[in-house]
């Protein structure tokens, strides 16, 4: 099969390196130069564990490349897949689709025979009937399908979620496409992952609810957290009993600092606004956003609380600022949030973060970066973890309390507990829905 995956981001490289490794012959197009070098000299533009490994397995192997010339790659592929951006369109919360509607212009005018035209970008419903409506405009003549095939991968564990996920979620309208889609998942579907087929409008409905589910669990957790710190209760335990219970399950049940990502902040926002442009308000979700907005802000008060009240002249350390572990991607991290806050109440800020930096340094203006997070806390004042990166969840927490000026800890992910930080010789710890110390 000869596939082409527009778009080389944390979805489309994934995406196509993964299947290269089904067998498939798979070229990888994007439009920016300084990727697709990279990528030819066998250096991959983002961190995702694993990934490196893979793509050098397969371009070995003759069935991965890469390339600027989407009218070349595209002239004779079976399917092509469009996973480009959609982020928040500025001003209204809706999903920008330009990027999508570019591709499918180009594609159109790019094929030369039948082929399955693939949406993998998270997109509205009702996309892939415009996208179908663009190439037709374009290209009366042509016979082609298009194919609603979201993508449920996480950053970080990308490789083993798109190798075994949980389902593969496919909307067609012929059955040649879904032939055609069929054989692309084969590998995954002789080892029984479920393949769920269905009409369009479904597909990329499924996309948005089980985000916007799965940030409403969280929010949902971090609300309870707050209550929690008010009624003396341990969100950690208080989530492991839940999470007991088989039909509320044990993921996305831990509080922190609220969510953020490439994904769940834009998803939430357009799933609103198709709701209110349907007269069908999303009234839960919207509660969502705005409850998610309230978290980050109330970690800052938390943080403010902590230093005496005042941040003015105070030496923070942060550990971790992505938005998540192993991942380098700060789209909409809390960090964006609560480390500007910081700058901006007087703090002198260290950050330390494994993946971080590349990306972190242009958008968090002010602050010091250090390679370690003993450099970061000596003579510092506070402590915040807000990425719970395995390098920061086996601190020597005698050693780091010694050397700060005033041993306190904010502890955003709840790696620690009051007691670790008493023992330690911290003047003051606080969690997120837990028991303080100080
Ligand atoms: P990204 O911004 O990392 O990558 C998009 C890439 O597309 C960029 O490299 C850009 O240069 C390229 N591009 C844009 N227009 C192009 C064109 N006309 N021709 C060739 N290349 C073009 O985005 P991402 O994080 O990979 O997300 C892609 C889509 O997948 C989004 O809709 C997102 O919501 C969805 N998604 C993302 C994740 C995730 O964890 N990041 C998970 C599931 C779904």
């Amino acid at each position: 099969m000869k596939i082409v995956m527009i778009g080389t981001g944390y979805v489309g490289l994934v995406s196509g390196v993964c299947f290269s490794d089904f067998g498939h012959e798979v070229i990888c197009v994007d439009k920016d130069p300084r990727k697709i070098e990279m990528l030819e000299r066998g250096e991959v533009p983002i961190y995702e564990p694993g990934l490196e490994q893979l793509m050098a397995k397969n371009v070995e192997a003759g069935r991965l490349s890469f390339s600027l010339d989407l009218k070349a790659s595209v002239a004779d592929a079976e399917a092509i897949f469009i996973a480009v951006g959609t982020p928040t369109r500025r001003g209204d919360g809706h999903a920008d689709l330009s990027y999508v509607m570019a591709a499918a212009e180009e594609i159109a005018h790019a094929m030369t025979g039948y082929a399955v035209v693939v949406t993998k970008s998270t997109v509205p419903v009702g996309t892939n009937r415009q996208v179908r409506q663009v190439i037709r405009k374009a290209r009366p003549d042509l016979e082609f399908d298009v194919a609603s095939n979201p993508e449920f991968l996480r950053e970080g564990a990308a490789i083993d979620d798109f190798m075994r996920p949980d389902r593969v979620v496919v909307g067609v309208t012929s059955e040649r496409a879904k032939e055609v889609m069929g054989e692309i998942y084969r590998p995954l579907f002789l080892r029984e992952f479920p393949i769920q087929y269905t009409d369009l409008e479904t597909a990329e409905m499924i996309k948005y609810a089980a985000n916007a589910f799965l940030a409403t669990k969280i929010t949902f957790i971090n609300e309870i957290a707050r209550l929690c710190e008010k009624t003396g209760a341990d969100v950690k335990e208080v989530a492991r009993g839940m999470g007991l219970d088989g039909r509320i399950g044990n993921k996305f049940l831990h509080a922190g600092p609220g969510y953020g990502g490439s994904c769940f902040p834009k998803d939430t926002k357009a799933l609103a606004r198709i709701g209110q442009d349907y007269s069908s308000p999303m009234e839960i979700v919207e509660t969502v956003i705005r409850v998610n907005e309230d978290i980050k802000r109330r970690m800052i008060d938390k943080i403010v609380d902590l230093c005496d009240g005042t941040l003015n002249g105070k030496t923070i350390a942060v550990l971790g600022v992505t938005f998540k572990p192993n991942t380098d991607d700060m789209r909409d991290a809390p960090a964006l949030t609560i480390v500007p806050a910081l700058v901006g109440g007087g703090a002198k800020v260290k950050v330390v973060d494994p993946q971080g930096r590349a990306e972190g340094e242009h958008l968090l203006p002010g602050v010091h970066w250090v390679e370690d997070p003993y450099k970061a806390t000596t003579k510092a004042d506070c402590v915040v973890i807000l990425t719970e990166w395995n390098e920061f969840r086996g601190l020597d927490l005698k050693k780091m309390a010694k050397k700060m000026t005033s041993a306190r800890m904010a502890d955003l992910r709840n790696i620690y507990t009051a007691r670790d930080a008493k023992r330690a010789g911290f003047e003051a710890y606080i969690g997120v829905g837990r028991r303080t110390l100080g």
